[in-house]
């Protein structure tokens, strides 16, 4: 059966792009290289309609499909399980911009163009697509509306569900919903769109988006901080907000324990301000000048400082001054895994409760796993922290998450549940996270997802095992 489906998807790809033999780790490998499954074939179409007709194909004879975009994702859900029997559908090929609409304010791009790509066409086209996170270079359109994913400009411009307006998907039957709309109003009926965004490959795959545009800004400007501690941070978000309103783009916070981590092992990056408990990494998108940026930065953190909020303070001075305040940020995930394995928590919490829930978070871990090592890092102008737990320092990193990775995690997301929080931000749930959403979302919102997910995809085709677990 499995030779005749191989046959088949061979003559409608080419052998090129039916891949069984030789390393596909690329493929089979997450990120993290936590979840290392084995794939029956990797395939990649080229268009909507070779996607429509693998996913025929493969239903005909009841194989699942895993679609994979960069496989730069957190959860584990865009690789293969073990069993030997799921197709990978890389959609790496489809990779055009479409259209760009300059009058809509809109771009339509293939489900697998790169985010950086997607980036660069819109500014070649005088506008500002604002998504940005750290994997930009390898993640693609597709992937980051699958998740939902956030990155550093969500404060002012929101998830990536807020910069799309249209979506074409192959349906887990075959079919093609041509939703590539661009309209900004649309009340009829279902919003299909945002049942789709965020769900992680389980309902059909995503091949095209229509995204919203944004006037590329006058000037961008970069400065840092420094705080005694987190509720210093979140009164200087909200002095940046009352100062700034919109121009304000970037909030990002970083611990101590995050920044020593990216000194210890990217050294050539220079730190522009001396340690200290947490630095909070500032972007203003000014519409006006330069100049006018430089002047209210400069007058917020005046502000800041003479009301003690803040310790110390640095302006970037150059373009190059500010990617490097940029790359400190986005190097910290990287660093965490020079230094091993760890214990990764994605969690959001209304800003007001954000100091309370890591300093009870904190002490219980303190308490219960003595030497563990918190990197704490993250969006705080949108609630969203990586709660990251590291091994002691010069302890095996894989013991440790094997012997306290679920005591860690109950801890947290206890914790997080007691402040209100979500256990998901902005990575998803994947893999790595259906046993606790099971176990905490509300039962209602459980019934109705399985429901949906009974509805679209009966025979449990899309990615299963991700997401929600079907009784
Ligand atoms: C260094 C680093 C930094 C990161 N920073 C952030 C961050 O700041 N914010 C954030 O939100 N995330 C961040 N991420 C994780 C983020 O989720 C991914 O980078 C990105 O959104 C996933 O895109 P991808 O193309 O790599 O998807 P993949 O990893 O290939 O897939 C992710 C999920 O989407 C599904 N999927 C992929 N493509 C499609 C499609 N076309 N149709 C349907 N389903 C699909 C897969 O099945 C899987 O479940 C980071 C990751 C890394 C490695």
């Amino acid at each position: 059966m499995q030779t005749t489906l191989i046959a088949s998807l061979c003559g409608l790809l080419g052998d090129a792009h039916v891949l069984q033999d030789g390393d596909l780790s690329a493929w089979e490998v997450d990120w993290r290289k936590r979840y290392r499954g084995k794939a029956l074939a990797v395939v990649r179409p080229s268009s909507t309609e070779q996607v429509a007709q693998v996913v025929k194909l493969c239903a005909a004879q009841g194989v699942s499909i895993v679609p994979q975009g960069g496989n730069t994702g957190l959860v584990g859900g865009g690789v293969p399980n073990a069993s030997g029997t799921q197709v990978v559908l890389s959609l790496q090929r489809m990779n055009r911009v479409r259209a760009i609409d300059a009058d809509n304010l809109t771009m339509t791009v293939d489900a697998g163009c790169v985010l950086h790509a997607v980036q660069e066409a819109a500014r070649a086209a005088g506008f500002w697509f604002p998504l940005s996170l750290a994997a930009e270079g390898s993640c693609t359109i597709g992937g980051n509306l699958a998740t939902n994913a956030g990155g550093t400009q969500v404060l002012r411009f929101g998830n990536a569900r807020d910069l799309c307006l249209g979506l074409e998907v192959v349906t887990p039957h075959g079919e093609v919903w041509h939703g590539l709309s661009g309209l900004r109003k649309d009340n009829t009926g279902y919003d299909l769109r945002h049942l789709m965004i965020g769900s992680e490959g389980t309902l059909g795959i995503i091949t095209g988006a229509t995204l919203k545009l944004a006037p590329q800004p006058a000037a961008s400007m970069t400065a840092m901080a420094t705080c005694a501690d987190l509720p210093a941070c979140v009164r200087l978000l909200s002095l940046a907000r009352q100062r700034l309103g919109d121009t304000l783009t970037g909030f990002e916070v970083m611990n101590d324990v995050s920044l020593a981590l990216v000194a210890q092992h990217m050294p050539q990056l220079r730190q522009p301000l001396p340690a200290a408990p947490w630095s909070v990494l500032l972007e203003l998108s000014d519409q006006q000048s330069a100049e006018h940026a430089r002047t209210q930065f400069e007058a917020l953190l005046e502000a800041a400082l003479e009301q003690q909020v803040i310790d110390d303070a640095a302006v970037a001075e150059s373009v190059a001054q500010s990617r490097t305040m940029w790359h400190l940020r986005e190097s910290i995930p990287l660093a965490q895994a020079e230094e091993g394995l760890n214990i990764k928590h994605d969690v959001s919490l209304p800003v007001s409760r954000i100091a309370a829930f890591c300093a009870a978070a904190q002490a219980q871990l303190t308490r219960e796993v003595p030497g563990s090592r918190l990197v704490n890092f993250g969006h705080l102008g949108d609630g969203n922290l990586h709660f990251n737990v590291q091994a002691p320092s010069g302890s095996d990193a894989a013991a440790f998450l094997k012997r306290e990775e679920s005591r860690v995690n109950t801890i947290v997301y206890d914790c997080v549940g007691a402040h209100g929080g979500s256990i998901s931000a902005e990575h998803g749930v994947g893999a790595l996270k259906v046993g606790e959403l099971a176990a905490r979302k509300d039962a209602t919102a459980l019934s109705m997802m399985r429901a949906v997910k009974a509805a679209l995809d009966p025979q449990g085709l899309m990615n299963p095992g991700r997401v929600i677990q079907i009784l």
